[in-house]
């Protein structure tokens, strides 16, 4: 992995006048565009590391492969859904420069033109379709379609809609399944119309999506479009491998102001200090997290951890979407069954994680090992059979390995969900 540029200590030593907290698909967007004013020194804090040269982000092909693993990805766990059996679904979410954007499906899509101005009808003047597009358009280089592309009928993008000079590269796919021309036409017979571009505002119909790749088949995301090529910046400061604990604000002042954050590198704390503004872009799942471990939040679940309430939510107010009940797809769950390629049905491919699971969960017991086995999941395409954990400090289970990898002969992973070690037979 690349050493940082900055250590903890340099970085809590400087005033920034703006401090981003996380080095995402945002926040190096933010980052880039704030530092174009040399007078205003950005910092970026980024849990995760940066490495520009790892393939299975590079190589299109490879999206995906690393999902689940440690070292990129935080592979959350929901808690147990009512409606999945009471099963905890893996929520990916990337941890390292680039962010989601590092380690997503490169599928590029917009919304419709009417889900962008009910955001300004909610309240927020000038968030529109129109004036949300000459942003889009700025973040992007679209390519003309290859021949390949132009076989499947289609057209060169419209100037309308598409930008030619941003940093994000988008194409149309180089490589068509034979039989997406197939589904298109069935869709088309049954009623459903191609939509020649669905990123004009209208995105209903049968539809083929842009990816995010550049002319040299390679991944195009915030880490290499945005912060590489401005990271000899002297006023944009990346810290990498740290995390934000808390944003600290100050008491009495009206509206309340935050003037730093507080950030774990290693097993030390630190504090750092913003002039201006503290920027959170830590994700849809650790953003409120944050605003929590700051006192933002609702105030019976605050006080219950001890934490100092600042701005506190009404339980009305949860109850009703603002602050709870996340809603989300998983895109891990609809990628592994476009990509099941056994012949065993699903059922007994769930059947076959969940004995997985209870006779890991006995190893466990007999072994009083203190780990809780949360999930289990066979990848067929790669062979591997992961178990997802918790545990509160780390554990030697190389012997539980060994016995799993006997039993299976497979790929055993051991994920941890808690930042403890990981171990693969
Ligand atoms: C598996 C998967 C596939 C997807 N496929 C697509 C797709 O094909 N097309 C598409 O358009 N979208 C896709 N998405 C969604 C898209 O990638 C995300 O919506 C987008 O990247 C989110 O951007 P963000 O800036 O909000 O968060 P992220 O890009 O996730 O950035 C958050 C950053 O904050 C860091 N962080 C978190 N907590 C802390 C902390 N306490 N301190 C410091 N740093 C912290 C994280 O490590 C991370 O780098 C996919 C997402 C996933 C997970």
């Amino acid at each position: 992995m690349a050493t940082p540029k900055v250590t903890p200590e340099q970085f809590a030593s400087t005033v920034f006048d703006y401090i981003i907290v996380g080095g995402g698909t945002a926040g190096l967007v933010l980052a880039t565009r704030l530092s174009e004013d040399p007078s205003k020194i950005v910092g970026v804090i980024e849990a995760g590391d940066w490495d520009p040269n790892v393939n299975a982000i590079n190589i299109p092909g490879l999206c995906g492969s690393i999902l689940g693993n440690p070292q990129y990805d935080w592979a959350f766990m929901s808690v147990p859904q009512k409606h999945a059996n009471d099963r905890p679904v893996f929520q990916p979410r990337e941890k390292a420069v680039g962010g989601s954007s590092m380690l997503n499906l490169l599928g590029y899509s917009r919304a419709a033109a009417h889900e962008y101005d009910a955001i300004e009808a909610l309240g927020n003047p000038g968030w529109n379709w129109q004036e949300f597009l000459k942003y889009l358009k700025k973040t992007e280089t679209t390519l003309p379609p290859s021949d390949i592309a132009k076989e499947q009928g289609l057209s060169p993008p419209d100037p309308k809609y598409h930008g030619d000079s941003g940093p994000i590269v988008k194409q149309y796919p180089t490589w068509f399944n034979p039989l997406h021309k197939s589904f298109l036409d069935t869709l088309e017979k049954l009623g459903v119309p191609r939509n020649a571009d669905p990123d004009s505002g209208i995105n209903m119909g049968g539809v083929t999506s842009f990816m995010t790749v550049d002319s040299n088949a390679v991944r195009t995301y915030s880490a290499s479009s945005y912060y590489q090529p401005n990271a000899g910046r002297q006023n944009l400061v990346l810290l990498t491998n740290s995390k934000v604990a808390k944003i600290n604000l100050r008491e009495g002042t009206s509206p309340l102001r935050a003037t730093g954050v507080d950030f774990i590198s290693g097993e030390k704390r630190y504090t750092v200090s913003a002039r201006k503004e503290v920027i959170l872009a830590a994700g849809a799942f650790q953003t409120p997290q944050i605003l929590e471990l700051s006192g933002i939040g609702n105030k019976e679940i605050l006080s219950k951890h001890g934490i100092h309430t600042f701005i506190g939510y009404d339980m009305a107010r949860l109850a009703r979407g603002g602050g709870g009940g996340v809603k989300d797809i998983n895109p891990k769950m609809i990628y592994g069954k476009a990509q099941h390629r056994d012949t065993q049905s699903l059922a007994a491919k769930a059947q076959d994680e969940a004995k997985a699971l209870e006779l890991c969960r006995n190893k466990v017991r007999q072994k009083k090992l203190p780990m809780e086995v949360i999930d289990a999941e066979y990848q067929w395409d790669r062979r591997k059979l992961t178990f997802y954990f918790i545990a509160e400090k780390r554990i030697d289970f190389r012997e539980l390995v060994r016995e799993l990898f006997r039993l299976y002969k497979t790929r055993i992973w051991m994920a941890s969900l808690g930042g403890t070690a990981n171990y693969e037979q």
